[in-house]
C-alpha cells in the first residue's frame, strides 16, 4: 500500500527523501507544493524531475479525505462533513467573525469520555485521528474558504490530549514556517482535564493556549457531568493548572458550560472564583446548547448574565460564549456524526 506524504514533519519528509537518494533541496521543493500551492497530483510538481514524480507516485500518496457535505448556517458559520479512508465520518466547523476566521476541528472519531451534556461523548469513542487526518482538515477547509483561517481551536469531536502525539505532530507541521507558517499562539487546545497530558504539554509545548473545560466548581457537580473527574478530581486538576508554567502574557482558558439547575448558581459562581483565585486565566461561559438527544436546559438570560456578573465583580475576564452554527447542529456539543 502507499504511504501519504501528508503528515510528515519536515524531519520526516527529509527521511523520506533521502531513502529515494534525492538531495534534501527536494523537501522544500515538496513542502512548498504541498502546503503552499497546495497541489495534491506529483505529477504536476513541474519543477521535480519527471522520473522523480513518477517514483512519488508509485510510493506516495497525497490523498485527502472526502467532503460529504457542507451546510452553511444563518450566522455564516459552516459546517463540514468529512469521510474518512476506513469510512467513519468526523465534522469541523468554519466560524467567520469579524476579520479572524477560527476553524474548529476534530481530533478523535467520538469521545471515550463521555460528558453527560456532549452528543460526541454519547456517540463513544470510535478511534483517534492521525496526524494527516488532524491536518487533513486544515487543508480541506483551506480549499473551501476565501478567507484567510486565522485560528485554529481543537474543540470539535474528542479529546486531543487523549491523541497527544498526533495532535502535536499536526501543530508542528501547521506551524511549520516553510509551510503553512501558522502561529502557535492561534491555535488553542481544549482539555476536558487530562492531568498527565496537561503535565507533559506544561514541559514541551506550554507556549500552545491552554483551554480547559471545568464546567463545574466541586466534585459531585463535576462527577456528574464529566466522569473524567473521578479519576482526575478538580484539587488534582486545579494543582496541575497552579503549577503550569503560564508564559508571559498568556493566560487559561477556562470553559464553562451553563446547565440550569445544575451549575448555574451564585453560589456556583462564588465556589469557582475561590477555585480558580490566582490562576493567571480568563473565563468562558458557554450557554448550554440544547437537543432533543439530552435532556439538560440552557439557563435563562438573567441567570447567564448573574453569573458573569458575579465573576466580573470578583475581577475574572469572563466572557459569555453564545455557540455558532446552532441551526446546523454545528455548535459546541453537537457533534456527533452516527446519531444524526
Ligand atoms: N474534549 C475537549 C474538546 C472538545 S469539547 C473538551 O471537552 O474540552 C469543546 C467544548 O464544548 C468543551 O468546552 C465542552 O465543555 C463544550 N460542550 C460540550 N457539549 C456542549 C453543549 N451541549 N453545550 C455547550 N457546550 C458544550
Ligand atoms: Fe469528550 Fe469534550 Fe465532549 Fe467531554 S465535552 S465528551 S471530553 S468532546
Amino acid at each position: 500500500m502507499k504511504s501519504s506524504l501528508l503528515g510528515l514533519t519536515k524531519d520526516e519528509l527529509l527521511n523520506e527523501i533521502k531513502k529515494l537518494d534525492e538531495p534534501s533541496y527536494r523537501v522544500s521543493q515538496l513542502i512548498k507544493w504541498i502546503y503552499q500551492k497546495m497541489v495534491f497530483s506529483f505529477d504536476e510538481m513541474t519543477d521535480l524531475p519527471l522520473i522523480l514524480r513518477e517514483k512519488l507516485d508509485e510510493l506516495y500518496t497525497l490523498s485527502l479525505p472526502k467532503i460529504l457535505d457542507i451546510r452553511y448556517s444563518s450566522d455564516k458559520s459552516y459546517k463540514f462533513l468529512l469521510e474518512l479512508e476506513d469510512k467513519e465520518k468526523i465534522e469541523m466547523i468554519l466560524m467567520p467573525e469579524g476579520n479572524k476566521t477560527t476553524l474548529c476541528i476534530s481530533s478523535q472519531v467520538g469521545c471515550p469520555l463521555g460528558c453527560i451534556f456532549c452528543l460526541t461523548g454519547k456517540m463513544g469513542f470510535r478511534r483517534n485521528l492521525s496526524c494527516k487526518e488532524i491536518l487533513a482538515q486544515f487543508i480541506l477547509a483551506k480549499m473551501n474558504t476565501k478567507r484567510r483561517i486565522t485560528n485554529i481551536v481543537f474543540m470539535g469531536m474528542g479529546e486531543p490530549l487523549l491523541n497527544y502525539d498526533n495532535v502535536l505532530k499536526a501543530i508542528e507541521i501547521m506551524t511549520c514556517r516553510e509551510g503553512f507558517g501558522l502561529s502557535l499562539r492561534r491555535i488553542t487546545i481544549s482539555t476536558a482535564g487530562v492531568v498527565p497530558a496537561i503535565n507533559r504539554l506544561g514541559k514541551k509545548n506550554n507556549r500552545i493556549p491552554l483551554a480547559v473545560s471545568l464546567n463545574a466548581s466541586d466534585n459531585k457537580t463535576r462527577d456528574y457531568l464529566m466522569p473524567i473527574n473521578r479519576k482526575y478530581p478538580l484539587d488534582i486538576l486545579i494543582e496541575t493548572l497552579r503549577k503550569y508554567p503560564i508564559p508571559p502574557r498568556m493566560r487559561i482558558t477556562f470553559e464553562y458550560v451553563l446547565i440550569k439547575d445544575i451549575n448555574d448558581s451564585p453560589s456556583d459562581a462564588i465556589n469557582l472564583a475561590k477555585l480558580i483565585k490566582g490562576i493567571k486565566c480568563k473565563i468562558n461561559l458557554i450557554p448550554f446548547n440544547e437537543m432533543p438527544e439530552i435532556k439538560l436546559f440552557k439557563p435563562d438570560d438573567k441567570t447567564i448574565y448573574n453569573f458573569q456578573k458575579l465573576l466580573i465583580s470578583k475581577n475574572f475576564t469572563t466572557l459569555i460564549r453564545q455557540s455558532r452554527g446552532k441551526d446546523i447542529k454545528g455548535a459546541c456539543g453537537q457533534l456527533a456524526v452516527s446519531l444524526q
